[in-house]
C-alpha cells in the first residue's frame, strides 16, 4: 500500500512542481502547496464527492452531479496529465473549484457549501497564484454575485438559489464575500513578499559567509605556503652559522680567551635552538600538506616505531610507555605517528628528576569516533593553562628547566583537527597529566573534510 502512495505522491510532484527549484523562494513553496493539494484532494473527493454524485443523480440534481463528476476528472487530469504547465493546472484546478462552488450556490442555495467553496477558493488563489489572479479572482466574485443577483430578480431557472433570496438580502450576503476575497488578496500577498525578502536577505548572508570561507581558505593556504618556504629557506644560512662558528672555535681555539669561548658557545646553542624552531615550524606546515593520504593505521606499529626511536634520545631513554592491544583505524598515517610522539614525549619530558616517567596508553570505541588517552606520572598542568598550552609557542617553562619549542601541542592540535576530532587535557600540577583526543571514523569515504581544517 505505502508504495502505491509513494508511487502517487511521485507522480503528482512530479506534474505538479519544478524538482529542481531553489526551497528558498516563495515560488517553490506555492508550488508544493498546490502539489499537496492535488495529492489529497484525489482520495477525499473519492471518499466524499462519489455518494455526492450519487445522492444528486438519484434526486435528479444533474447539473450537480455532472459538475462533480467534470471537477474530478479535472483533478486526475491535473495529476497525471503530462505536457501541461504547472501555472496551466492551477488554472483548471481554480476552474474546477468555480464549477463546482456555482453549481452548489444554484442547486442548493445557501444551505449548500457554495458560497464557503467560493470563499476557500480566495484564499487558495492568492496561496497558489500570483497577486495578480487575487485581483482578478475579487473581480470575478463581484460579477458571481451580479449574476445571481440577476438571476433572483428575474427568478430565472426557478432554483433553490433564486426561491430563497430577494435581491437585498443576497446583496447583504455577497457583500460579505467580496469583503473577505479583497482582505485575503491585499494581506497574503503582503506575508509573501515579507517572507521574500527574508528569503533574499539569507541568501545574501549565507554567500557572503561562503566567499569569507573560501578567501580564508586560500589566506591559510598562503600563510602554509609561506611558512613553509620561509622555514626551508632559513635552515641554509642558520646551517652557515653554525657550522662556520664550530669552524672558528676549533681553528682559534687556543688564540681565544674564555669569555670569545662562551660567546661562540651561546651562538652555537642559539643556532641549534632555532634548527629545532625550524624543523618544528616545517612540521607544522607539513601537517597541512599530508591531509588527502588517508589508509588504515595499525596504531601497535606506530608504537612500537616511536618507541625505538624514544630508545635513541638519552633525554627520554629511562621512561616507560605501556599499552595493551592497539586498534587499526583510518587516517593519515605520518600524522598520527607525529601525533603520539608528540604527546608520549612531552609526558617522558615533564617529569620531575627523582621519578622514573611512565606514559600510559588507552583508547575507547564509539560508533563514530575512537577516544585514545595518553596519561604520564609528570609535573602536571594547572587548570587556568588547560587551554593555552594548544596554541603555537606556548610554553610554561624556560628552556633551561625543559627543552622545547612550545610548537609540540599546536601540532597536536591541527592533526586531531584534521581528523574531525578534538583535543583536550585533565591534569593537576603534581599529579600527573593525561591528554584525551579523538579521531572520527569513516574518514576514507570523505564523510567529512579534512581538507581545510586546524590552519596555521
Ligand atoms: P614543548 O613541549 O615544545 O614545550 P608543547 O606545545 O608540546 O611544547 O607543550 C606546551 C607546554 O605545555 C609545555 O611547554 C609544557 O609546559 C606543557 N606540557 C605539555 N605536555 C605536558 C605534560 N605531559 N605534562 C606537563 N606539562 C606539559
Amino acid at each position: 500500500m505505502s508504495k502505491i502512495w509513494e508511487r502517487y505522491r511521485a507522480a503528482v510532484f512530479r506534474n505538479c512542481t519544478h524538482p529542481d527549484s531553489d526551497k528558498d523562494t516563495i515560488a517553490y513553496w506555492k508550488n508544493y502547496l498546490f502539489a499537496s493539494a492535488v495529492l489529497y484532494l484525489i482520495p477525499l473527493s473519492i471518499i466524499a464527492v462519489v455518494p455526492g454524485m450519487y445522492m444528486a443523480y438519484i434526486s435528479e440534481l444533474y447539473l450537480l452531479f455532472f459538475v462533480d463528476f467534470a471537477a474530478i476528472g479535472s483533478f486526475f487530469a491535473i495529476a497525471f496529465l503530462p505536457g501541461i504547465s504547472i501555472q496551466i493546472r492551477k488554472l483548471i484546478f481554480c476552474l474546477a473549484i468555480y464549477g463546482v462552488s456555482l453549481a452548489l450556490l444554484y442547486t442548493l442555495g445557501s444551505f449548500g457549501p457554495g458560497l464557503l467553496y467560493l470563499l476557500a477558493l480566495s484564499i487558495f488563489v492568492v496561496l497558489i497564484l500570483d497577486e495578480l489572479y487575487g485581483i482578478i479572482n475579487v473581480y470575478l466574485n463581484i460579477v458571481i454575485c451580479a449574476l445571481f443577483g440577476i438571476l433572483i430578480e428575474f427568478n430565472v431557472g426557478g432554483s433553490a438559489f433564486t426561491i430563497e433570496y430577494s435581491v437585498l438580502q443576497w446583496f447583504g450576503v455577497s457583500v460579505n464575500l467580496i469583503f473577505l476575497s479583497a482582505v485575503s488578496a491585499f494581506l497574503i500577498p503582503k506575508l509573501f513578499n515579507g517572507l521574500e525578502t527574508a528569503f533574499l536577505m539569507r541568501r545574501e548572508v549565507d554567500n557572503e559567509l561562503q566567499d569569507s570561507l573560501k578567501l580564508l581558505e586560500i589566506k591559510n593556504r598562503e600563510l602554509e605556503d609561506f611558512a613553509y618556504t620561509a622555514s626551508h629557506d632559513l635552515k641554509e644560512p642558520l646551517r652557515m652559522v653554525r657550522s662556520f662558528s664550530e669552524l672558528l672555535k676549533k681553528r682559534q681555539e687556543k688564540n681565544l680567551d674564555e669569555k670569545s669561548l662562551e660567546y661562540i658557545h651561546f651562538i652555537v646553542d642559539g643556532a641549534k635552538r632555532m634548527n629545532q624552531l625550524i624543523e618544528d615550524l616545517l612540521e607544522f606546515s607539513r601537517v597541512g600538506r599530508m591531509y588527502k593520504d588517508v589508509q588504515k593505521v595499525n596504531i601497535n606499529d606506530i608504537l612500537q616505531d616511536i618507541k625505538t626511536q624514544l630508545q635513541q634520545n638519552p633525554l627520554l631513554i629511562q621512561g616507560e610507555i605501556i599499552y595493551t592491544e592497539m586498534p587499526v583505524i583510518e587516517a593519515v598515517p605520518l600524522s598520527i605517528k607525529i601525533l603520539f610522539q608528540n604527546l608520549i614525549s612531552n609526558g617522558l619530558k615533564f617529569h620531575p628528576k627523582e621519578k622514573i616517567p611512565r606514559v600510559e596508553l588507552i583508547y575507547d570505541e564509539h560508533p563514530d569516533k575512537w577516544v585514545f588517552s595518553v596519561k604520564d606520572n609528570g609535573i602536571g598542568i594547572d587548570k587556568i593553562y588547560h587551554e593555552s598550552i594548544f596554541q603555537l609557542f606556548n610554553r610554561l617553562h624556560t628552556s633551561e628547566e625543559y627543552s622545547g619549542t612550545g610548537l609540540g601541542l599546536a601540532i597536536c592540535k591541527k592533526i586531531v583537527e584534521q581528523h574531525g576530532g578534538e583535543i583536550w587535557v585533565e591534569s593537576e600540577p603534581g599529579k600527573g597529566s593525561t591528554f584525551h583526543f579523538t579521531i572520527s571514523k569513516g574518514l576514507s569515504e570523505n564523510k567529512i573534510d579534512i581538507s581545510d581544517s586546524g590552519s596555521i
